[in-house]
């Protein structure tokens, strides 16, 4: 499972791939993939520094 976040509205969501339309813009959003790769941010298990 990935975290994934809307570009346009931030709306944020787990799953093996981005959905083809974002959930709270309705629309065909881009989606960056904010999960956590390092020890860092294990606490939380999202990529904070991604913006
Ligand atoms: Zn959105």
């Amino acid at each position: 499972m990935n975290d994934w976040k809307c570009k346009k509205c931030g709306y944020e969501l787990k799953a093996q791939k981005p959905p083809e339309e974002c959930p709270s813009c309705k629309k065909k959003c881009e989606f960056m993939d904010i999960s956590c790769y390092t020890p860092d941010c294990a606490a939380t298990g999202k990529d904070t520094r991604i913006k």
